[in-house]
């Protein structure tokens, strides 16, 4: 199956910039003839009852989905074998560090800010069976290269850092990076709408889809809602949710419309117009109501 994808963490409620996100993925996908699909990435950072409610604001704004969203925390046994596959191509070290320790190594020369030293790649197996007896080990890739270059329908040609990122915390949760590679793969996507916070983790993801053996989707970072002080929109910005948007009497999905130049009271009706090569520059500020700040 050909699918794009929205993939919630149920860490809250999804405020108006999350709302576009899902619309726009919602658009590129459906635009393209393609599947649509929710993933609830909740490995982490679960908020009871959050996932319910943004499930309820998605089909609000009038947003469909082809099968039953799936749950990352169901999809252990998938990570765990994908792991098993690298660990048995000699791809993957124990790490013992603490993040602090990682802070305070030397970097090495020309390696990106906040890449991951390598103080563990070499541990031989008596040091490794030592620090094991201090601290469960997080997993980590053992990469190939420095940068990998990912095309994006918005930002074109993008070379980003891959370092030496962790598959599996010590805690024995999956990483971000590993569990989006292996579900995108798994769910058939290979179109991936998302926040362009998440643009300088694409060359990480797109290099471990190769080593899986999976193919590199499509990628389109969309700008990311900012507030009035220019900073990524956040729940503190004031009324920034569907519910509290809509007790301030905002036509929130005509917001979301305008916000990228298109009319149409349905997501259907805005994919008549819908261009995926027709876009506004730069980010979306919003401010909320003056009667909700
Ligand atoms: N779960 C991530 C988030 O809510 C999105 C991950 C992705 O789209 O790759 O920020």
């Amino acid at each position: 199956m050909s699918a794009g994808r929205f993939a919630p963490s149920p860490s809250g409620d999804l405020h108006i910039g999350n709302l576009r996100t899902a619309l726009l993925a919602w658009l590129w996908a459906r635009h393209s003839e393609r599947g649509f699909l929710l993933r609830i990435e909740d490995l982490d950072r679960v908020r009871p009852g959050a996932e319910a409610k943004q499930l309820a604001d998605l089909r609000a704004i009038g947003l469909t989905w082809d099968e039953e969203p799936v749950r990352q925390s169901a999809r252990h046994a998938l990570y765990d074998s994908a792991i098993s596959g690298l660990v048995r191509a000699g791809r993957v070290y124990e790490c013992f560090c603490s993040r602090r320790e990682i802070l305070q190594a030397p970097t090495a020369p020309h390696s990106p800010p906040g890449a991951y030293p390598g103080t563990c790649r070499e541990l031989t197996t008596a040091q490794r069976s030592e620090r094991r007896r201090h601290r469960p080990a997080a997993l980590r890739l053992r990469s190939h290269v420095a940068t990998f270059v990912v095309r994006d329908e918005i930002h074109g040609e993008f070379e980003g850092a891959v370092d030496d990122f962790v598959l599996r915390r010590g805690d024995g949760v999956p990483s971000y990076n590993l569990a989006v590679v292996v579900d995108d793969a798994d769910q058939g996507i290979d179109q991936v709408v998302r926040g362009d916070d998440l643009l300088a983790s694409a060359p990480r993801q797109a290099y471990l889809a190769g080593l899986l053996g999976a193919a590199v989707p499509q990628y389109v970072h969309v700008p990311l809602a900012l507030n009035a002080a220019g900073r990524r929109l956040a729940k503190r910005d004031g009324a920034v949710t569907l519910e509290q948007l809509r007790s301030h009497g905002v036509d929130v999905f005509g917001l979301l419309a305008e916000s990228w130049g298109l009319r149409g009271a349905s997501p259907h009706e805005l994919l008549r117009s819908f261009n995926p090569t027709v876009r506004p520059v730069g980010p979306w500020v919003f401010a909320p109501p003056a009667s909700a700040r």
